[in-house]
């Protein structure tokens, strides 16, 4: 015996998120202290671990090691087994193997505590370093270029580390040590201000304070950010915000605002508990927030509506730039409307220069675009409105394994996609609509990207029931051996169910604008009993035309109109919706609904908002979609309300929800003079009711205990808040949408575990 103590060995294998944030130099850090010997790598998606030294360390090292780890990481599995000791001597860092196998990408984080600390600290050498980051934050999925992830294959690989920064990255017990997008002042990436017609105007230090005094006069700024283009205005500045508006051509859809401190968010809006850990969460999502009565924000901010989407600063440049301004700055995306947000600084230059005055740009490429994540706090728990940075692109487990690689293509608005293999989900961040070429090119970029980070070569493709979308051409032309349709409110549900892990038979509430039917007809305000592999359709809302098919979803007035057209007698009740709306757009449409010519059948939960604000007189035609219901929702405040009547006849074996007389009673009681907030509230309370009644009894039928909510109008806090506490009354298993939205960005993943389950059924 040479050695004075007994050696044992340990193998560990980590898996989670566990690459890019900081685990092999914590790994390194953990078996210092335990005076273990050995060596740690990330071999393609995991983390290796070999130890060696007395049992006694081993165990304390294993325990640590799940206990402490970085802040960031998330650990999946930990397997550790018997080794050999291989009489290794010191611990080492060794380079990445690349293998075979899951390899989570980590998401960008915002900038942490200790950095922005060093920012603003005149004698820290990084102080006012637009770029500082270490190994517990800064981008990661927006300057990954492939795998494993080393410097090297990031973005930040056109910068060589000076002597000052190698030293960091290299000193096992630096904060910095393997911290690949370490940078300083002197080796970093650079800022710089340039007008719109690409002079340079200043750089460095100097540009960030150029940008802040225009902000401060009222010009608009694009900004270069993590993952793509922001366009910036002072937030309190009336004229700036409309100027926004108007170059942007965004009429009243609400912007987002960026302040520095959590004080500072305090002063626009009431926070909560749950509200005040998201805004400071690793992820720094745009939160909606109740806005206060009287705060410096201008009106035009979110016209119209009671909240207001506040996110805190989330990297080093937007810390100098709020610390000049001192005053909240509107951050909305920095893209022409419908086209995608721009990230190159030509393509920025070229495609904002009619909206921005002046350009902040760096040159650290940006490889992967993704927009900010908007999430909202509905009964204390987090509700994703988008999910994109900060989330993506994690994972998301299915319940179901699929037997071969997919992809499923996504919905035709708000598009996201899936790949999977086995079961793991990489669910894309949010795309947008896939309306033009743009769009489209876009969503075949991340795709591209997606397959090559996550090498995955789908054999089977999963698509919507529609014939006619975008997104199904995508799935004809991709090279798989079969494609599998899944109807729109089918995938809702399952996207619910699956990433609650529930593959068993449910009630399912799909609640949205809009979604092909398996009868040809728009569908939007479904009660399914469905599990996985398939659905029964129990309740619908009662079939209304809609005068002007696609225009109706833009004009509510016209789904007044649809809904006029079942009973003739209602139409003083209904005489709101149609004022200042002219003669002859109410015969073309009155025409159509006659004629049954572009007057598809809707069931839409959408589109029964959209009529209710308009016999309400609140809202006739709309700029944006959701406007209607984001409004009422607002308008009805905290108000309570009776419910109205909202009667269920069955037919052919189905519940159908008739909104006739509830219009109607709305309309009245508004023509009378009734507080049209009591009345918004009332609203949502008579389709709460009736809603869950609905559910409880198909439930009941079924002798089915679980109800799954799914569908953009569950983005409304009280319809998903009024019908869930209904249903949990009742006794039931409420899921709510957690890891992906309500909305049409989980529709991709729902279609995957549909697919995956149809798989696994054929065996
Ligand atoms: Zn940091
Ligand atoms: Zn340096
Ligand atoms: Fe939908």
């Amino acid at each position: 015996m040479t050695t004075s103590r007994v050696l044992a060995a340990r193998f560990l294998r980590v898996t989670g998120v566990v690459q890019g944030v900081g685990f092999r130099p914590f790994v390194h850090r953990l078996a210092i202290r335990h005076d273990l010997a050995g060596w740690v790598r990330n071999v393609a998606g995991t983390v290796e671990v070999h130890v060696e030294g007395d049992n006694e360390s081993l165990e304390a090292f294993e325990a640590d090691l799940a206990s402490e780890a970085p802040p960031i990481s998330n650990i999946a599995t930990l397997v550790a087994e018997v080794a050999t000791a291989e009489g290794a001597e010191g611990f080492r860092i060794l380079a990445s193997a690349d293998a075979d196998g899951n390899r989570p990408v980590p998401p960008d984080v915002a900038i942490c505590s200790k950095c922005e600390e060093e920012l603003l600290n005149p004698r820290d050498r990084r102080f006012r370093h637009p770029f500082i980051t270490c190994t517990d934050c800064g981008p990661r999925y927006t300057v990954i270029r492939s795998l494993p992830y080393d410097r090297e294959r990031t973005s930040m690989a056109a910068f060589d580390m000076c002597p000052t920064c190698l030293a960091e990255y290299e000193t096992p017990a630096d904060r910095r040590h393997h911290a690949e997008t370490v940078a300083c002042l002197s080796c970093g990436p650079r800022v710089w201000l340039a007008l719109d017609d690409r002079r340079l105007m200043s750089e460095g230090d100097v540009a960030i304070h150029d940008a802040a005094a225009l902000l401060c006069i009222g010009r608009i700024v694009a900004l270069r950010g993590v993952g793509g283009f922001h366009l910036a205005c002072d937030a309190t500045d009336e004229s700036a915000v409309r100027e926004l508006r108007h170059r942007k051509k965004r009429e009243a859809k609400p912007f987002a605002v960026m302040v520095r401190t959590m004080d500072q968010a305090r002063e626009l809006a009431t926070i909560s508990p749950a509200e005040a850990a998201l805004l400071r969460g690793p992820e720094h999502p745009v939160v909606l927030l109740a806005r206060r009565d009287v705060t410096r924000l201008a009106a035009s901010v979110s016209p119209g509506l009671d909240h207001v989407g506040v996110m805190l600063a989330y990297t080093p440049l937007h810390h100098l730039l709020l610390d000049i301004v001192r005053c909240p700055l509107v951050m909305t995306s920095g893209n022409r409307s419908d086209e995608p947000i721009a990230i190159g600084n030509d393509e920025a230059l070229d495609k904002l220069r009619d909206i921005a005055d002046v350009f902040l740009l760096h040159d650290r490429e940006i490889i992967s675009r993704v927009d900010d994540s908007v999430v909202r706090v509905v009964d204390d728990a987090p509700v994703l409105m988008r999910r994109a940075r900060g989330y993506a692109p994690l994972a998301i487990p299915l319940p179901v394994n699929a037997s071969r690689p997919l992809i499923a293509v996504g919905p035709h608005l708000k598009n996201t996609f899936t790949l999977v293999r086995d079961s793991s989900a990489f669910v894309s961040p949010h795309i947008g609509d896939l309306d033009g070429l743009e769009s489209l090119a876009y969503y075949n970029t991340v795709l591209a990207r997606f397959q090559q980070l996550f090498r995955i070569t789908p054999e089977v493709a999963v698509r919507d029931l529609h014939p006619g979308y975008l997104t199904t051409r995508v799935a004809a032309s991709l090279n798989v051996q079969r494609i599998i349709a899944v109807q729109h409110h089918h995938a809702h549900i399952a996207a619910v169910a699956a990433e609650h892990g529930v593959t068993q038979q449910v009630v399912g509430l799909a609640f949205d604008g809009t979604g092909f039917g398996d009868d040809g007809n728009v569908w939007g305000a479904e009660t399914l009993v469905a599990d996985l592999c398939g659905y029964h359709r129990m309740a619908q809302l009662r079939y209304v035309p809609l005068p002007g098919g696609d225009l109706a979803a833009r004009e509510p007035w016209r789904v007044a109109r649809g809904f006029l057209s079942l009973e003739r007698g209602a139409a003083p009740a209904f005489a709101l919706a149609f004022e200042g709306i002219g003669d002859e757009e109410r015969s073309v449409a009155d025409r159509q609904i006659e004629r049954r010519l572009n007057a598809p059948l809707a069931s839409s939960m959408g589109r029964l908002f959209d009529a209710a604000a308009a016999v309400l007189g609140v809202r006739r035609v709309s700029s944006y979609e959701g406007q209607a219901a984001s409004e009422l929702e607002s308008l009805a405040g905290a108000s309570r309300g009776q419910a109205l009547p909202f009667p269920v006849i069955e037919q052919g074996g189905r519940l159908v929800l008739d909104p006739v007389p509830l219009l109607a009673a709305l309309g009245e009681a508004r023509q009378r003079g009734v507080d049209v907030g009591l009345l918004a509230a009332r609203f949502h309370e008579s389709v709460a009711h009736a809603c869950a009644n609905v559910a409880r009894s198909v439930a009941g039928a079924a002798g089915l205990g679980v109800v799954a909510l799914g569908g953009g109008s569950f983005q409304n806090a009280r319809l998903l808040s009024g019908i869930r506490g209904r249903l949990e009354g009742f006794g039931l298993r409420v899921l709510v949408p957690r890891r992906l939205g309500p909305n049409d960005g989980a529709i991709s993943y729902g279609q995957a575990a549909v697919a995956a389950a149809i798989l696994s059924r054929e065996g």
